[in-house]
């Protein structure tokens, strides 16, 4: 039989999306959201999926960001390279020798972010971090003019190129972009499983763009919705892998989603917080407790909205986030749709009203 998840996985994660460049992933998104509810999308390209349920009150504001981290093309030299300016933040170690995309005006361009070898480096070079800004993109051309006539422009978006591997445990996916199509795919699979009438709120399922560059969809997107209540549904860092302390992740692929105490922009409001810690125990979901310091999520602008939005974040851990080449465990990510589904058919205005009481 088919796994309508791992389709899924797999189809959001190959979707081409950067920030302010959505659209190959909206598409998409926007086909899969149909069946589903009444589509409409903000002025900068969130698609906001309005789900009925029993009771108008209370609006739900479900957000997973549909952006991924990537390139635009700043610059071409006279001998053919390009400068690129990143959109979302990378971290320059593991960039070199990637395969990426340019989306040209005359279709896709395969390219990839040039090195030194090793051959040519002093010992001391080799032994040194190469800046981002002393890399380029090599696409294989010998000019400018080469570059102009594959259809190359300053402003074409770069995105990794990398496809979706289930790896040898079966239980683990390996893909670029699980951040943040896993947080869309969530979404997308909880309000498959809902029934009608199953939820006394009404739903709004968002995938916002440009959060990799500053939370921007949500910003706009939460004034369209206007909820009473938000939940982000994102990527975490799983902390499980050499080099990282249990004091800055203790997060590990396989033991559960996780739920957000802290991050750089917003604490969580604290009672729908431990809701959702004592909703996981009743209901045997394993939960992890995740803080994340050096980052945010689209939980910044909602939480902010109008006089304030109680909202949680709950994330599906994954390895090398920020990186081409990401990890996750499907364990994980089919126990925070089990969750996400009873908080919504839960959350009622009785409810919601205890958070803010
Ligand atoms: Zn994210």
């Amino acid at each position: 039989m088919a796994d309508s998840t791992l389709e899924l996985l797999k189809e959001l994660t190959e979707a081409n999306g950067i920030p302010g460049y959505e659209s190959p992933v909206r598409n998409i998104v926007r086909n899969l959201l149909e069946p589903l509810g009444k589509i409409s999308q903000d002025k900068i390209g969130s698609v906001i999926c309005e789900v009925n349920g029993s009771s108008e009150a209370p609006k739900l504001m479900l957000a997973g960001h549909m952006d991924e981290i990537g390139f635009m093309v700043k610059h071409i030299t006279k001998e053919g390279f390009l400068h690129f300016l990143p959109l979302g933040g990378w971290f320059d170690q593991v960039l070199l020798g990637q395969r990426l995309v340019i989306k040209t005006k005359k279709g896709d361009v395969v390219g990839v972010i040039g090195a030194k070898p090793p051959h040519l480096l002093s010992a001391d070079q080799r032994t040194k971090v190469v800046k981002r800004t002393d890399m380029y993109i090599d696409i294989g051309a010998t000019s400018k003019e080469e570059v102009e006539d594959a259809g190359v422009r300053p402003g074409d978006p770069v995105i990794p190129r990398a496809d979706f591997v289930p790896l040898a445990s079966g239980k683990t996916y390996l893909s670029k972009a699980f951040d943040d199509r896993v947080g869309v795919a969530l979404i997308i699979s909880s309000l498959r499983q809902l029934k009608p009438g199953e939820h006394p709120n009404t739903i709004f399922g968002v995938a916002t763009v440009q959060e990799e560059v500053g939370v921007r969809g949500a910003t706009t997107s939460v004034r369209a919705v206007d909820p009473d209540l938000a939940i982000v549904l994102e990527s975490d860092i799983a902390g499980d892998v050499p080099g990282i302390k249990p004091e800055e992740s203790s997060v590990e692929l396989g033991k559960g989603p996780t739920v957000l105490i802290y991050d750089a922009r917003m604490i969580p409001n604290i009672k729908f917080r431990d809701f959702v810690m004592d909703l996981a125990e009743e209901i045997e979901v394993p939960l992890q407790i995740s803080y994340v310091e050096g980052g945010s999520t689209d939980g910044a602008a909602i939480h902010l909205h109008n006089t304030g939005v109680p909202t949680v974040v709950i994330a599906v851990p994954v390895r090398h986030i920020h990186s081409d080449s990401s990890i996750i465990h499907r364990d994980d990510y089919d126990n925070a749709v089990k969750l996400l589904v009873e908080m919504l058919k839960r959350l009622d205005s009785e409810k919601v009203a205890e958070f803010t009481a």
